[in-house]
């Protein structure tokens, strides 16, 4: 495998991470020092990402607050209730914003209070469900990540089952409906 042209995401826990950015450099040393030590193929990839001019670097965060909105003022999107890591980011933001224009067309005197308490019904369950998938997906102990990488080993073969097992015993149809 050419290494030059390589394009990799790697995620792991770390507090060094400033909100709003950081140095290009220290980016990088941020990285060497995660996977310092790391065994297979790691020693190139780090030193691709020594190389690299574009590499990109950020903190997964979620932003939680408790209103939404004051006066003349209502937040959409990440700015009011980033999801963040499982995507669904961007369809939260489109469906927030349709339904403040719903309420806005409705009743533009109470329409920021009524979006936000019919958004947060979207938005609180995905909010909580993160915590948990985080800790799957990007586990902080060696125990975590032996599991994680079994069942992500597994994965294909259990999908594979699945997908042949429709394929023998069809799904039943839905009853059909006369009136
Ligand atoms: C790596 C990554 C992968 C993601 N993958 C997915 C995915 O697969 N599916 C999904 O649904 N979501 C995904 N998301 C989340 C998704 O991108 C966001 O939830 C979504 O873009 C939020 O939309 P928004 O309009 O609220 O904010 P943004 O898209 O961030 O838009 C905010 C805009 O405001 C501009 N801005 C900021 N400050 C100012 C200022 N002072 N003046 C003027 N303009 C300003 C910014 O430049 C930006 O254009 C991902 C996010 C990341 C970071």
């Amino acid at each position: 495998m050419d290494l030059s042209s390589c394009r990799s995401n790697c995620a792991s826990h770390s507090s060094r991470i400033s909100k709003g950015g950081g140095a290009f450099g220290e980016h990088k040393r941020i990285l060497a020092d995660a996977y310092a030590g790391g065994g297979w193929r790691v020693p190139e990839l780090l030193e691709q990402a020594r190389a690299a001019e574009d590499l990109w670097l950020d903190s997964v965060s979620q932003v939680r607050i408790e209103r939404w909105n004051n006066g003349r003022v209502a937040l959409l999107g990440d700015a009011a209730s980033s999801v963040s890591l499982f995507g669904d980011g961007s369809t939260l933001a489109m469906a927030g914003a349709h339904t403040l224009a719903d309420h806005l067309a409705a009743a533009p005197q109470t329409a920021f209070a009524r979006y936000e308490t019919q958004h947060r019904t979207l938005v609180d369950p995905r909010q909580a469900n993160i915590a948990m998938a985080a800790a799957l997906m990007v586990p902080a102990t060696r125990v975590g990540i032996a599991t994680r990488n079994l069942a992500s080993r597994l994965w294909p073969a259990a999908a594979t089952a699945g997908w042949l097992r429709n394929q023998v015993i069809p799904r039943r149809r839905p009853a059909q409906v006369t009136t």
